[in-house]
């Protein structure tokens, strides 16, 4: 393409954003450079101008195998030139293998899928499923949460400056602190139907509860009836380098969400499993819950791609090991630069980097695109930044991007030490 060509289709695109899009996220744009999104592969992207990105913040989580894994782009476009969505008057061979792999690899007995397009969709499905479980309207969610922006997923979530503008929300939610056992134990009333919790919290800004704890959340739920409902939106699919985080604390949720990655990158793709004994009034009524495009064949066909792929490729140990390889480098460039990192945590490649404030985070993810690398601040916990790169990402792309990272924090430095001794 050449560049004059290159040049109207930026500047069309920013004019169409600010006319048609939203005016606000311009300046936003405009902060990161005057470009546009172009193409990508594994776990670089290009812009317009054949620039190259390495991809720190994985979309964010939802890349797990890349942009364009083979294997996922191959099995929708056979399914795209055979009947990518669905007259749904019969079965669909599709979401089938989709609900039986997905029932094969979530713990324990989870079986039943309902299947959507979105993290958000997948636990408005799964709160309504445990009010339909249950009887009952009460759930308790953490503190800091984040569980999507539509009316219920939002009424979960857990950050002020989302709910605010959109009350009354849900009724009948209510939160508490986010790995305590025992406020949930205290909160818990003959209202309550469900618990619903994210293994650790992504959007908050990487937090990790303390080991017994999810132990502890199954007990107190079983020992007090209600449902636990585990959003796997963020955490799935491998990124914590178990195919699902909260087995690392060995329990079975009654319902699991899932979404992001599991589309594998390439399509839109939520689902929320659950029990059998929670999914008996669906048996009953099947159409309680629906969605016209839910289960699109070309969507399941990407989701089964994917799972057979972190299975086939081995990308679980491999997230741990790299997960490990980037924790490390993180935590040296902490020791560099101690005057403005306060904390580096995560699991696998599930990684929060926290700054002294919000503003340093800004600046740094800012700086880091330039230098050709992206990674974003967390919605909930402006203060981290969530580096979740895709699983296959390399030792030496893990080193460049640690490279480039330590660059845009040497700017920062140098940009914060002029300003402090100017007049
Ligand atoms: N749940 C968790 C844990 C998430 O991190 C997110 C998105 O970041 C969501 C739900 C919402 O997913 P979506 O943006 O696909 O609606």
């Amino acid at each position: 393409m050449d560049p004059a060509e290159r040049r109207r289709i930026v500047e069309e695109t920013f004019r169409k954003y600010g006319e048609f899009v939203n005016p606000g996220l311009v300046l936003l744009f405009r902060l990161g450079g005057e470009t546009v999104e172009w193409e990508a592969e594994g776990a670089i992207v290009r812009d317009i101008d054949g620039k190259e990105y390495l991809d720190f913040s994985g979309g964010p989580a939802v890349f797990i195998l890349g942009h364009r894994h083979p294997r996922v782009v191959q099995a929708v476009i056979e399914q795209i030139q055979r009947m990518p969505a669905s007259v749904r008057a019969m079965p669909r061979p599709a979401e089938a293998d989709l609900a039986a792999l997905l029932a094969e690899v979530t713990p324990g007995d989870l079986r039943f899928s309902f299947f959507c397009h979105s993290g958000s969709e997948a636990n408005e499905g799964a709160i309504k499923l445990a009010r339909l479980a249950t009887g009952k309207p009460g759930i308790i969610a953490t503190e800091g949460a984040f569980h999507g922006k539509t009316m219920g997923a939002l009424s979960a979530s857990g950050r002020d400056k989302y709910r605010q503008p959109f009350q009354p929300l849900v009724p009948g939610f209510k939160h508490v602190p986010f790995g305590d056992a025992d406020a949930l134990a205290r909160a818990i009333d003959d209202r309550t139907g469900a618990f619903m919790v994210e293994p650790i919290q992504g959007e908050a800004g990487v937090r990790l509860p303390p080991d017994d704890y999810l132990p502890q959340v199954r007990e107190i739920c079983d020992r007090r009836g209600i449902l636990l409902i585990v959003d796997e939106v963020q955490t799935g699919m491998g990124r914590t380098g178990r195919m699902f985080a909260c087995e690392h604390a060995g329990i079975v949720p009654d319902i699991l969400t899932t979404a992001k990655g599991l589309g594998g990158g390439v399509m839109p793709l939520g689902a929320f499993t659950a029990r059998p004994h929670v999914w008996e009034k669906m048996t009953a009524d099947p159409f309680l819950h629906s969605s016209t495009m839910g289960g699109n064949q070309a969507a399941c066909a990407a989701g089964v791609a994917t799972i057979r792929t972190i299975l086939e490729e081995n990308l679980l140990p491999r997230a741990t090991e790299m997960g490990n390889l980037l924790l490390a480098g993180l935590r040296e460039l902490q020791r560099r630069h101690a005057s403005l990192i306060r904390d580096v945590r995560g699991k696998g490649l599930l990684l929060g980097v926290e700054f002294e404030n919000s503003d340093i985070a800004l600046m740094v993810a800012g700086w880091a695109l330039p230098r050709g690398l992206i990674a974003y601040f967390s919605l909930n916990n402006p203060t981290v930044l969530r580096i979740a790169p895709p699983l296959i990402i390399t030792r030496e792309q893990i080193a460049t991007g640690l490279d480039r990272l330590d660059g845009a924090l040497n700017d920062v430095t140098q940009l914060l030490q002029e300003v402090e001794s100017s007049p």
